[in-house]
């Protein structure tokens, strides 16, 4: 039986007014009910371009649907994990509308099939019946690599080195950890999951949620080393030379941000939003830590208009006392690069989007932020590859007050710590080749961030498991 609904089953979520007083997920997830009404819209198609066109980690998705729709929840569990090590994260983080959803049949005429709702229920049912006591965890076997068990003992003498706890390196330790090698993950921060865990506000990703997934890697064989950083604690060369890593995987990411660049960029109350998100991730949702790093009063403005500076003015609009938060982006809300629903949920949350405006000049008064000199923009004709640039409007600047000003401009590499390494590299990101993902030098490959520039954590987990499955070629000589 087939629910023919063009609508779809919405997720219930926390109404706007109670939700900017929290840090509490902002969706509360499908019952069961609805996620066996909504697994019922999916057409099994035979194509099914949401699989081969959508995720780029090739999750089973019709396959996995079909089991909600039998009531076999535990057995959707288990294909979500044949390709992915993260599904609660990636149901819930996933840009599913340019993905999975994006392609999803059913999309042509009314909503897709809530594809990542799914994914997250099954992965969150699983999650509460292990904490239950009711099903016994068994370490996943993600499986891009060989498994056969004679190759697993052959591969068990060999170790492997990933840097960087973030969704490509994630992916990459799971994948050979299953193939048998013994894989410590290195990563300069104490708590594992990189972006995941210091950049995505918990009314997005609850860290409870990351937490089990990251548990569930560790109790596949995954050892996690933290505070070490590349460059500074360890070396390529003393990990292959000294430790006796026969392979090593970068998947260190992107974690510079970028500057405005533009006068009073110094100032006392203008900060990086990495920076701003991870002190409001870690006050946790205390408010006496809140009202350290935002003491209140006056106006946030958050500069940028992507999916980091929608995570940082939703948080900024959380916090106890904070009068306005508002978005500065220079061009109009259909070049925005933030998801759709983000932007919509942001200004259900009172946010204000000032679009078409650049900054010019961070205003002061006693070495603390007062303002935002901005210029107004117009966009021009669109260039060959279809943008449309931003060109300043003569004569049309002017003053937004403001007390905090966070920067969401986007971030860069942060490939210094390979300063001295031969590895070949362009404009800081590691240059790989595109089939096998390896650097120049021979052992150590590299995916994710580091390679592409800032992209999306599945594209990342991606890139993990695609280098997971050479390494293992490589080790097998
Ligand atoms: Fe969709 Fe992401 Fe899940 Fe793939 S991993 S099915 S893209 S939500
Ligand atoms: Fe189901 Fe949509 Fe995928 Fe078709 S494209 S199999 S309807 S999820």
């Amino acid at each position: 039986m087939i629910n023919l609904s063009r609508t779809g089953t919405r997720m219930p979520v926390q109404a706007p007014e109670v939700r900017t007083d929290n840090f509490q997920e902002v969706a509360e997830g499908f019952t069961e009910e609805m996620a066996v009404r909504e697994a019922l819209r999916c057409l099994q198609c035979r194509e099914h371009p949401c699989m081969t066109e959508g995720c780029p980690v090739s999750n089973h998705i019709p396959e996995f649907i079909k089991k909600i729709t039998e009531g076999e929840y535990e057995e959707a569990y288990q294909i979500l994990l044949q390709t992915t090590v993260l599904p609660a994260v990636c149901g819930r983080v996933c840009p599913k509308y340019l993905q999975c959803e994006g392609n999803c049949v059913r999309g042509g005429k009314g909503r897709p099939v809530a594809i990542g709702a799914l994914e997250r229920f099954v992965a969150d049912l699983h999650r509460k019946r292990v904490q239950a006591g009711e099903i016994e965890e068994i370490p996943g076997s993600v499986a891009a690599v060989s498994s056969a068990s004679e190759e697993q003992a052959a591969a068990g003498s060999k170790k492997v080195a990933v840097i960087g706890s973030g969704p490509a390196g994630l992916a990459c330790a799971k994948d050979l950890a299953s193939a048998g090698y013994a894989v410590t993950i290195f990563d300069r921060e104490q708590v594992p999951g990189g972006v995941l865990a210091y950049g995505i506000p918990s009314f997005r990703l609850p860290d409870e949620v990351l937490a089990f997934e990251i548990d569930s890697l560790k109790a596949a064989g995954v050892t996690f080393e933290g505070g070490k950083e590349l460059g500074k604690d360890i070396s390529i060369d003393s990990l292959m030379k000294e430790q006796g890593f026969s392979a090593v995987f970068l998947g260190n990411g992107t974690g510079r941000p970028m500057g405005l660049g533009i006068p009073g960029s110094d100032l006392e109350g203008v900060c990086s939003a990495a920076d701003f998100l991870d002190r409001l991730n870690a006050a946790g949702g205390d408010e006496a830590a809140l009202k350290q790093v935002l003491p209140g009063e006056g106006t946030v403005l958050i500069i940028g208009g992507g999916n980091v500076a929608m995570d940082a003015c939703r948080s900024a609009v959380r916090c106890p006392g904070v009068e306005k938060v508002a978005v500065v982006y220079r061009r109009s809300v259909k070049e925005m690069p933030a998801d759709p629903a983000e932007v919509a949920e942001a200004t259900e949350e009172g946010i204000e989007f000032i679009y078409l405006t650049a900054p010019l000049e961070v205003l002061g008064e006693g070495g603390r932020v007062t303002g935002l000199k901005c210029q107004k923009m117009e966009l021009s004709d669109p260039d060959e590859s279809g943008r449309r640039k931003p060109i300043p409007v003569e004569g049309s600047e002017f003053v937004i007050p403001a007390s905090v000003v966070v920067e969401a401009i986007g971030s860069r590499s942060e490939n210094d710590g390979l300063d001295g390494v031969e590895l070949s590299q362009d404009k800081g990101l590691v240059v790989v080749d595109p089939e096998t993902l390896s650097t120049s030098r021979a052992g150590v490959y590299a995916g994710g961030d580091t390679v592409t520039g800032p992209k999306t954590v599945i594209a990342a987990m991606g890139a993990g498991r695609k280098a997971a499955g050479e390494i293992d070629k490589y080790l097998r000589g």
